[in-house]
């Protein structure tokens, strides 16, 4: 969902704090799971934002059937030595709930913590999977608000979004960042000549093509018709613009089937530096999207099928 990393949000402190009230803990947390670690989108007192897995008290509820509790840590010999148990925070009560999302998939845990030992009423565990369930709602909805039905990509709305979130991440981290805009060549001609729903297919195979070729932490935008933009973390303009090139490749490579037969695409494209290697940012959004369309319309000047680095 690529919420990982990003900035605290009201919608979730309210959930981690009515959470804390009604079952009177001092902690609670909205905990999403990565692949090696628990990242916490929100967390009400304790001073950590993310835990390993392994020594993680949710790995626990995530492989429960329902609601999880440990109702005294000490008690429990697969606690023994576990950070958070034996660790100065010594907690001694946990109690988790998962966060499923439609497909069914567990995607996190809302879970609340104590320094004492307890026992919950089932009034309690009813609460926390109340809550449990707005949070995945509320994960679901911001989902379907923000990707683009028909690519998969995340819409125009979330350009805006991620780049100020990476822009603030590119400054913490002090790593650089770039942007592209695509556009697909001719892309009237394959309406014209196959018909608007294997344009569509195309539209589709194009992100679908994005998504095999580039790293997972690369964003794809659908921002009009036939038209894309991209965020790739961690690139200087040189590296993105080899990357999007490498991708350009294979679009052009690759055969889109119809029903009528197969055909080729292709794209053009333009790649700027938005934050250089220390993290700094190379002008506003709008000023940097100005800039990669006129290189846009410089390769397609040039003969289309290329991707040209604005300097
Ligand atoms: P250029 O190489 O200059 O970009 O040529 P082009 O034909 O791609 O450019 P133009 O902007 O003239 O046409 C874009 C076409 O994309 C027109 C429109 O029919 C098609 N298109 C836009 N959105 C969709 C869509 O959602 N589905 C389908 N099938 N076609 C779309
Ligand atoms: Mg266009
Ligand atoms: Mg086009």
């Amino acid at each position: 969902m690529n919420i990982l990393d990003t900035l605290p949000e009201e919608m979730f402190d309210r959930i981690t704090r009515i959470a804390c009230a009604a079952l009177d803990v001092p902690i609670a947390i909205v905990s999403l799971q990565d692949d090696d670690r628990y990242w916490f989108k929100s967390v009400q007192g304790f001073s950590v934002c993310e835990t390993s897995v392994e020594e993680s008290l949710c790995q626990y509820s995530m492989s429960a059937p329902g609601a999880f509790e440990i109702p005294d840590t000490a008690l429990d010999p697969r606690l023994k030595g576990n950070l958070f148990v034996d660790g100065p925070e010594r907690i001694r009560f946990y109690a988790g709930v998962p966060l499923n999302s439609v497909e069914g998939v567990r995607i996190g845990t809302l879970c609340v913590l104590d320094r004492t030992p307890r026992v919950i009423t089932e009034a309690h565990r009813q609460i926390l999977r109340d809550l449990a369930a707005v949070a995945a709602h509320e994960l679901e909805l911001r989902r379907i608000a923000s990707t683009d039905a028909l690519t998969g990509a995340w819409n125009r709305r979330m350009l805006e979004i991620v780049a100020a979130n990476e822009f603030h991440r590119a400054e913490r981290v002090k790593h650089p960042f770039s942007i592209a805009v695509l556009d697909i060549d001719h892309f009237k001609r394959v309406n014209d000549r196959f018909g608007h729903e294997a344009g569509n297919d195309a539209l589709h195979g194009f992100a679908s093509t994005f998504r095999e070729v580039m790293r997972a932490e690369d964003w794809l935008f659908r921002i009009g018709g036939e038209e894309f933009a991209a965020i790739l973390i961690g690139c200087d303009g040189n590296s993105a613009t080899e990357a999007m090139d490498r991708f350009r490749r294979e679009v052009a490579n690759r055969d889109f089937a119809v029903s009528e037969g197969r055909f080729r695409m292709t794209a053009s494209g333009a790649v700027i530096e938005a934050a250089n290697a220390e993290g700094t940012a190379l002008g506003p959004l709008a000023h940097l999207l100005e800039l990669a369309d006129k290189g846009l319309y410089q390769a397609k000047r040039l003969g289309r099928n290329r991707i040209v680095k604005v300097a």
